[in-house]
């Protein structure tokens, strides 16, 4: 059975152009309940911590480099079969790729700066949710 939480992070190119409040705001409108949510920025160890299933790929300094340049939204969203429906609202890696009207199309700048992070699986959604967020956090 699909799980009902996923973890997304809206990245630094995200946050820099100004679409917190726009990317929020197509997320609630979508039906996603926020759990938990937090204003932050990564280390370059949390980051490489994050991301350490890309290390052997030639992109992993670029991505940790990137992800640690400047402040995230990170945040815990609830809805029935969270995970795939979230993939669906962001929309594909590439935003040239990326399906009309998704946040990935709408926000991101490139594939690299692609503006928001979703889980791909109910594990990691739970994974990465516990990552950055404790049970006192969590609503
Ligand atoms: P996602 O699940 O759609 O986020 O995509 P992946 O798991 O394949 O990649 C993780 C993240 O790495 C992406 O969201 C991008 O921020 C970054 N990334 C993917 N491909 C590239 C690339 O070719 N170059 C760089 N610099 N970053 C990439």
């Amino acid at each position: 059975m699909a799980g009902n939480r996923t973890f997304t992070m809206i990245k630094p190119d995200g946050v820099e152009s100004g679409n917190i409040g726009n990317i929020l705001q197509k997320i609630t409108d979508a039906g996603f309940v926020i759990k938990a949510l937090k204003y932050t920025r990564l280390s370059e160890e949390q980051a490489k911590k994050f991301y350490e299933v890309h290390a052997e790929r030639p992109f992993y300094g670029e991505l940790v480099e990137y992800m640690t340049s400047g402040p995230i939204i990170a945040a815990i969203l609830e809805k029935d079969n969270a995970v795939a429906d979230f993939r669906a609202l962001i929309g594909a890696t590439d935003p040239a790729e990326a399906a009309e009207g998704t946040i990935r199309k709408l926000y991101a700048e490139s594939k690299a700066k692609n503006a928001v992070h979703g889980s791909d699986s109910d594990e990691n959604a739970v994974i990465e949710g516990e990552f950055h967020f404790s049970a006192n956090e969590i609503f």
